[in-house]
């Protein structure tokens, strides 16, 4: 027989709650954490990748393999492991499919 009160039972399972992380609760974001790509990376530097592109109509939001989306910075494949500025710009630049 459950001798608990409603009350009881209401307070057991926001006490369960209360483990739940946060990322759970607010679901799963594409928003990406890596560290930014630095001007100083060798192939940075190599592909001469800019925060601010100065090349009309082609930044990093706008380039095929750019991964962060509409987000401010995003993921590369050129740049494994690194975000770049959706404003910026490489020369490996390719237009969407
Ligand atoms: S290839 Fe260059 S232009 Fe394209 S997303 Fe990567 S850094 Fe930006």
């Amino acid at each position: 027989m459950n001798n608990q009160t409603p009350d009881k039972s209401r307070r057991a399972v926001l006490k369960g709650l209360i483990g739940i992380p946060v990322v759970a609760i607010a679901g799963y974001q594409s928003v990406s954490y890596a560290a930014m790509l630095s001007m100083d990376d060798p192939t940075a530097k190599a592909l001469s990748y800019t925060e601010k592109s100065t090349v009309d109509g082609k930044t990093c939001s706008n380039c095929g393999i750019y991964q962060g989306g509409s987000a401010a910075s995003g993921g590369c494949p050129i740049f494994a492991g690194k975000d770049v500025a959706a404003t910026g710009y490489c020369k490996s630049w390719v237009a969407k499919a």
